[in-house]
């Protein structure tokens, strides 16, 4: 395997792998280990470039610094990808990536992605320890997805407190699109809240599920902007806040797990604020999956209590980027790049100091 390292203004460590004998190619990117080893997925693509995928794995370990600063998982941040559809996965390209990693020497851990599962990084695993998100089986912390969803509904709570002032959700209607691994456990704990659900996915199947066993009304994907309610939860794909939705919203409140919401971050989390419209900002309200693996990595191993406590403190977290907000006068997905960017600071001192 030819390993090149690769030098980014801004990122830690950067390389470049290619392994002919089982068709690898895949960078590993290191943004800021400030905080903590980098742990950010793995995804596989079929990116049309090198450039492309260097692209989007430089972009993906910003964003984890990000997620977990403002969390203080104690992590700082990274991600893997492989540039290949996910019809070449075979077990000797996974053990191919975990020695790619290996050399990383714990300076970055990886977890599930984009078409990468469990059994890919079963087989990752039997190259380097530096794998999380295994079976509870093997040690791991299992599915993140409960977790998640267990995350945005605190957040769905600190975000009803900034916009009504309380965070009772009784009567209050939601506007949940994409009611998946995340969206359909968020549903149940918002309807258990006494919210009254409306829900949008493609997926036809999700929707009866919400309907017959949550007694959810539903509308056309499409139509789930335009839906008379108090809050607008994103819980499918990301960019569905933009120049065409954002006037449409009825919504006092965005709470939701997708990644990547704003299609673009400084306009459209602008236009948010200018009417009116509370933001819960994806990568804070969504940390839960990243917290509960972050877990696994604490001395004596995962438990789940401490990962509840701590994804519970999203709620803290997001009521801190509003008041943030609010303070400087800027935009709710400022303020979180503000905390982010003080308690990097605020561990960078700790560490100088203990030196
Ligand atoms: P999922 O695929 O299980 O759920 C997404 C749902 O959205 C599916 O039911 C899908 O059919 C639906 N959908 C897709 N396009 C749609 C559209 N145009 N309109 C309506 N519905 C649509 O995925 P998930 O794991 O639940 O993740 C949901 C979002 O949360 C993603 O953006 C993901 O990146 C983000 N996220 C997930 C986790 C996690 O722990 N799974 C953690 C952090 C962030």
């Amino acid at each position: 395997m030819k390993i090149t390292p690769l030098e980014v203004p801004g990122y830690q460590k950067v390389a470049r792998a290619e392994d002919p004998a089982t068709g690898l190619v895949a960078f590993i990117a290191v943004h800021d280990t400030t905080m903590g080893p980098a742990l950010g997925g793995m995804r596989m693509w079929g990116y049309e470039s090198e450039e492309a995928a260097r692209f989007d794995v430089l972009r993906l370990a910003r964003g984890m610094t990000y997620k977990s600063a403002v969390a203080r998982t104690g992590l700082g941040g990274g991600k893997s990808v492989i540039v290949a559809t996910a019809d070449k996965k075979s077990p000797e390209l996974f053990a191919a990536m975990g020695r790619f990693i290996d050399t990383f020497n714990g300076l970055y851990i990886t977890a599930e992605d984009v078409n990468v599962d469990v059994p890919d990084l079963i087989e990752v695993r039997k190259a380097t320890k530096w794998v999380t998100g295994l079976p509870r089986e093997q040690g791991g912390s299992g599915n993140p997805s409960p977790y998640t969803a267990r995350g945005c509904f605190v957040g769905v709570r600190a975000a009803a407190i900034e916009a009504f002032g309380s965070d009772d959700l009784k009567g209050k209607r939601v506007a949940l699109q994409g009611p998946g691994h995340v969206g359909f456990p968020l549903a149940q704990m918002l309807v258990e809240a006494g919210a009254k659900l409306v829900v949008a996915d493609v997926n036809a199947a999700n929707v009866e599920r919400c309907k017959k066993e949550l007694g959810a009304e539903s509308v056309a994907p499409a139509a789930i902007y335009d839906v008379d309610c108090d809050i607008y939860a994103p819980c499918a794909l990301g960019a569905t806040l933009n120049d065409d939705t954002i006037p449409r919203l009825k919504a006092k409140a965005i709470a939701g797990a997708a990644n990547n919401q704003l299609l673009d971050e400084k306009k459209h989390g602008a236009m948010i604020a200018e009417r009116g419209i509370v933001y819960a900002p994806d990568y804070v309200i969504n940390a839960g999956g990243i917290i509960n693996v972050s877990l696994e990595l604490e001395p004596g191993g995962y438990r789940e209590e401490r990962a509840i406590e701590k994804i519970d403190n999203i709620f803290h977290a997001l009521q801190s980027v509003f008041a943030t907000a609010r303070e400087k006068g800027i935009t709710t997905h400022a303020a979180a790049q503000a905390v982010a960017e003080a308690n990097i600071r605020e561990a960078a001192a700790a560490k100088a100091a203990t030196v």
